[in-house]
């Protein structure tokens, strides 16, 4: 799997629409400061779902959208899809490509989409699960990560190994079941309390 086509719309500094061909396996970024090489780490952050906006640089979710400039008036909407070669199938689905798309409006109203349709960042976040690209993941190293790694108590340095050794899918599906367990272990109870006062 790897991420082979970027398009931003709309997105912190690119007032219109930019494709980004990711060809070769190694792709430099090179702009004087303030040029957007950063907004555009930002971008993929955020199109894999990043809730916060500290993360990205801004105050809120919808400073991300292009606030205008001397020559552009400001922009009410921002869009980024990555598209993702799954050749090696390492995305758990049987396409070939897999399009996810994140557009946020002015109000911070976010939308996500996979494959053009409307989807739940949950399944984002499932989809991306072990593969190591999730938006926490150490796919993406930013400034301060590596300290941050090595500074990071040993429950967090877990969950970047069970990310790495893919179980991370298989602990979150663990969680949720033994939570539905337990709703149904308080259901059963009620049960019997009611059955007892009718008795
Ligand atoms: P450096 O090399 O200094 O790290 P960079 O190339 O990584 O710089 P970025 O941090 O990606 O640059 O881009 C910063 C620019 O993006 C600033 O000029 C800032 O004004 C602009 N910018 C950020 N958010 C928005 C927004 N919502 N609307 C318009 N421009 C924005």
């Amino acid at each position: 799997m790897f991420l082979k086509k970027l398009k931003i719309d709309g997105f912190k500094s690119f007032a219109k629409p930019v494709t980004i061909d990711f060809q070769s396996p190694i792709t430099a970024l090179v702009g004087p400061n303030g040029s957007g090489k950063s907004n555009i780490v930002d971008a993929i952050r955020w199109a894999l779902g990043e809730q916060s906006a500290k993360t990205l640089r801004g105050g809120k979710m919808a400073d991300v959208i292009f606030a205008g400039s001397d020559d552009c008036k400001p922009l009410k909407k921002a869009s980024v899809t990555l598209y993702f070669d799954n050749a090696d199938q390492t995305l758990a689905s049987e396409a070939r490509e897999i399009k996810i798309s994140r557009q946020v409006t002015e109000d911070g109203q976010s939308d996500y989409l996979l494959n053009g349709s409307l989807c739940r960042l949950k399944d984002i976040e499932e989809l991306m699960m072990d593969t190591g690209m999730g938006k926490d993941s150490y796919s993406i190293v930013g400034q301060g990560k590596i300290d941050s790694i090595l500074n990071s108590k040993p429950e967090k340095l877990r969950e970047l190994f069970e990310e790495a050794a893919g179980i991370s899918k298989y602990k979150m599906r663990k969680d949720e079941a033994e939570k539905r367990l337990d709703k149904t272990k308080q259901d059963l109870q009620r049960v019997k309390d009611l059955i007892w006062e009718l008795d």
